[in-house]
């Protein structure tokens, strides 16, 4: 919906474009990407890095990434099939001995439940169905939801706390999940990018604008935010008491 509203105010919008290359130009950047596999050149004044937690441009640039803890999702799809009016649309969080689970249901008659534990604690090597089966059938609400619908398919993803060692530099900055990404538990990921993309869109202004204070304060903003999510991330893990030999909760508490 964003991409069409720009069209409509007269911005080009590449659907199915890969970014593989950005250096110095004299107008700014020019950017090499791959357009539906074709390859291609573009020219930019100024580069915004909103590539997710992969920050691939951020990185090309120099700067690293930063992790808080090791924390991966294990995603199990089932097919709902049951009556609409029965579904609860609201999302579970569970906790568990080495981790924790959220169940919520999809769009699309589908149904999401997933764990959440550190990497270093999962069993090594390919996705284990049986291991997490296991796990799931040692919760006491979030099975309840799922009984009933056939597993589909398992999914792991990142959902570490992480962030860029620096967040902009000249001509370039980050946003989203590309500068700093939370914990799913926080349920922030989406409202935060959205924030930070209002911020960048002053801090870019004023730097074309020849205000070399803007991406500094941008930078900063960011800085104070995910310290101050990092704070409120310990108290909320820190709740949970009932597994004090764990490795996964003595972590964060
Ligand atoms: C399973 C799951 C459940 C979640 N649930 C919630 C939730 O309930 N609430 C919430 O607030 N947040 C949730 N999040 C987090 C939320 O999705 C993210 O915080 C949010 O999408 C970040 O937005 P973003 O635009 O920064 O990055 P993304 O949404 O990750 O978008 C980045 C885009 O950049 C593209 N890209 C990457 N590299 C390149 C490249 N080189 N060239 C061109 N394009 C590139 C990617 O394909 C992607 O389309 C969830 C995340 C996951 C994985």
């Amino acid at each position: 919906m964003l991409a069409q509203r720009a069209e409509e105010q007269g911005a080009r919008v590449y659907r199915g474009a890969d970014v593989t290359a950005c250096a110095p130009s004299p107008g700014g950047w020019q950017v090499a990407v791959s357009i539906g596999g074709q390859p291609s050149a573009l020219n930019a004044a100024f580069l915004v890095d909103a590539t997710g937690r992969a920050a691939s441009v951020a990185r090309r640039l120099g700067a690293r990434r930063v992790t808080a803890d090791r924390l991966t999702g294990i995603a199990g799809f089932f097919a709902d099939r049951r009556d609409p009016a029965a579904r609860d649309s609201r999302t579970l969080v569970e906790a568990a001995p080495d981790g924790w689970w959220y169940s919520a249901e999809l769009p699309d008659d589908r149904l999401i439940a997933v764990y959440l534990t550190d990497a270093d604690l999962l069993p090594k090597g390919r996705l284990d169905v049986g291991y997490w089966q296991a796990r799931l059938a040692q919760t006491t609400h979030t099975r309840g939801r799922v009984s009933g619908g056939a597993l589909e398919s398992l999914r792991a993803f990142n959902a570490n706390s992480s962030r860029l060692d620096r967040f902009s530099g000249p001509g370039w900055l980050a946003v989203g999940d590309a500068a700093a990404a939370v914990d799913p538990l926080s349920s922030q990921g989406i409202s935060r990018a959205l924030e930070s993309g209002l911020q960048a869109a002053q801090a870019i202004e004023q730097y074309l604008g020849g205000n070399a204070e803007g991406l500094p304060a941008y930078a900063r903003w960011l800085e104070r935010g995910f310290e101050d999510y990092l704070r409120r991330r310990a108290i909320y893990y820190g709740w949970e008491r009932r597994w004090p030999d764990s490795v996964f909760w003595q972590r964060r508490q």
